[in-house]
């Protein structure tokens, strides 16, 4: 799995887990709350509803509700919320009221009429016509007094009327009441006849009051006889049928009696009910806390796995670069998958390689130079040694190949040097436009002389031109190396041919020889660093082993590459490849 991935995972993972957690918890608070709502409801709903009714009742209108309301909702623990129902003010919000956010309340709306009910006995059969009472006028004069016993006065009709008195005078006189003497407006019943007997001897003046602004207002009492008699006449039918008539009578004085009390009442209302929303982390079950803890623990052993595995590689690899720090060069990483890290950890291993290949060459190369220095200094020490002693004799040609020696050794440092150099990439080319023909022909020409001296023909065929763009002292040195090996390992009488020519976009360069050759099995090495076939000839001829090393090194720098062919007794031809390039005329 990719690292992206393992940390996309890592991060939907906890996300996931957080977002499952919280609405698991939020989900069964709410139902929590829901039903303890909805419990709550059920067991106080009629009470609350029965309470407001009977305070709108006993006031015929709603200020200070706010005091019943706020106590409701601490006893029950509900949030109460009271609004009109025609026009959905809101009167009063247990919630508002005790300083908070209103919260929720059920969608549900429980009905609450102030008006009081009709308690008057009405099946009773009462045959004298409507427009008798019309005829009789207001209530009864007596309307806190004993019943009327009269038949008009008395009869079912008037009675109605004189509780529908009862009730507006009650409200008349116990608002007076509080006007001049600061009590509660609040009648003493929400029963018929509403007053109490003290409240009527409290203040004769208002008691006065209110029975005469009630008994004289003519409007109010005609009205009640109008629905009476507009409803009879509706039902004219039912009246006249003696079967149906105390039915229709019942119906008909109830609609008289709300429409006349209902001027004084208060208005209708609506109630809503909901929790209170303080539900704490202990209202939660134990299986709900049980399941939130799960999720959590899920949450944190998958988390832990996942951020292991996204570490583990990253671990490998830094316990891997401290090893390699310490010196332990085969420290390598174990790569699993192909993602990003894996590939972080393929370029260590390439680069722990390439370290411990460096130190191994540096190592060699040490163990190759002491081997090398070794034998002509102990061989310079023997002679030096023998010449002090008086063993061996010194004469001029001891002295001359004693310096010969030492000029060996000399050169061999130069040739490392160059190697070392040119190994680190610090030779320096400078390169420039030259014609591997020419330079080949002033090479040969240089070494004519050495080659008559050694009996060798030397020979070139360099006619048309080759350019490289090639750094000249080098490409000259690669050519010196290998022209002088090619006199130095032909016999006398042998031929050493050096050719150039331009083929398939390279410049190409061989010196061929009719020499000693090399044996099969030491072609491979030829290139390598000290080996010489002969190590005795090598060394009497004055060669250092590096020759061809620093040649290869040189003609690999220029993008070319050198290569060996040779059969033993017959002959060996080295042949160099390098890019062809624009004449030093157009460039
Ligand atoms: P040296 O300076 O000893 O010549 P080189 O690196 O140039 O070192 O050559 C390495 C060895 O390769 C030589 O010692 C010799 O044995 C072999 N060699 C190189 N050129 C020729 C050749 N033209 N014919 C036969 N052997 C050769």
């Amino acid at each position: 799995m990719s690292f992206r991935i393992r940390i996309f995972a890592l991060v939907m993972l906890v996300a996931v887990t957080a977002i499952g957690a919280t609405a698991v918890l939020t989900l069964q608070l709410t139902r929590r709350e829901v039903s303890q709502a909805v419990e709550a409801q059920n067991l106080y709903r009629a009470e609350i509803v029965e309470e407001i009714q009977r305070y709108g009742r006993v006031h015929g209108n709603w200020p200070g509700l706010n005091r019943l309301v706020i106590a409701l909702s601490e006893r029950t623990g509900l949030h109460i919320r009271v609004q009109t129902r025609d026009e959905g003010v809101v009167l009063v919000d247990s919630d508002i009221e005790a300083g908070r956010a209103s919260g929720p309340v059920q969608p549900i709306a429980y009905d609450i009429d102030a008006l009081p009910p009709l308690t008057v006995p009405t099946a009773g059969d009462d045959v004298v016509p409507v427009e008798f009472y019309r005829k009789a006028g207001p209530a009864p004069r007596e309307i806190f007094g004993a019943a009327p016993t009269d038949r008009i006065f008395g009869g079912t009709p008037m009675l109605v009327l004189r509780q529908a008195a009862q009730f507006r005078t009650g409200l008349v006189l116990v608002r007076c009441l509080n006007e001049t003497m600061r009590t509660e407006p609040a009648l003493a019943s929400d029963k018929a006849p509403y007053v109490s007997a003290a409240q009527l001897r409290m203040s004769p003046e208002c008691t006065r009051r209110a029975l005469t602004r009630v008994l004289t207002d003519e409007a109010w009492h005609l009205s009640f006889w109008d629905v009476y008699a507009q409803c009879a006449d509706n039902r004219r039918q039912g009246f006249a049928n003696p079967a149906a008539n105390s039915k229709e009578r019942s119906f008909c004085l109830g609609q008289a009696f709300h429409d006349t009390v209902v001027t004084s009442s208060a208005v209708p209302l609506e109630l809503y009910l909901g929790g209170q929303g303080q539900v704490g982390i202990s209202d939660f079950g134990r299986r709900g806390l049980a399941g939130a803890a799960g999720l959590v623990l899920v949450a944190l052993v998958g988390t832990f796995l996942i951020a292991r595995q996204v570490s583990s590689p990253v671990r490998r690899l830094t316990g891997a670069s401290q090893m390699l720090a310490a010196g332990q060069l085969d420290a390598r990483v174990r790569i699993k998958g192909a993602g990003e890290l894996a590939r972080l950890g393929s370029s260590f291993n390439s680069m722990a390689e390439a370290v411990q290949q460096s130190e191994e060459r540096q190592r060699r190369l040490v163990a190759d130079v002491a081997h090398e220095m070794r034998t002509p200094l102990s061989n310079l020490r023997g002679y030096l040694e023998g010449l002090s002693d008086g063993v061996i004799e010194p004469s001029r040609e001891l002295f001359v190949s004693l310096h010969e020696e030492t000029m060996l050794q000399s050169r061999i440092l130069d040739d490392l040097q160059v190697l070392a150099l040119a190994e680190a990439g610090d030779l320096g080319y400078t390169r420039t436009p030259i014609d591997l023909a020419e330079l080949a022909s002033l090479s040969v020409t240089a070494h004519r002389a050495v080659a008559a001296e050694a009996q060798v023909a030397l020979t070139v065929d360099a006619s048309a031109p080759a350019w490289v763009s090639a750094d000249q002292d080098r490409i000259r040195q690669v050519l010196g190396n290998l022209l002088t090996n090619a006199i130095r390992y032909t016999d006398r009488e042998g031929q050493v041919l050096v050719r150039v020519r331009a083929e398939n976009g390279e410049a190409v360069l061989t010196v061929q020889d009719t020499g000693v050759g090399i044996a099969p099995g030491d072609l491979p090495h030829v290139f390598d660093r000290f080996w010489r076939a002969d190590p005795a000839r090598q060394r009497a001829t004055g060669g250092t082993g590096l020759g061809l090393t620093i040649a290869q090194r040189i003609v690999a720098d220029h993008g070319g590459r050198i290569d060996v062919e040779s059969r033993q007794h017959v002959g060996t031809t080295f042949t160099v490849r390098l890019p062809l390039s624009t004449p030093a005329s157009a460039a």
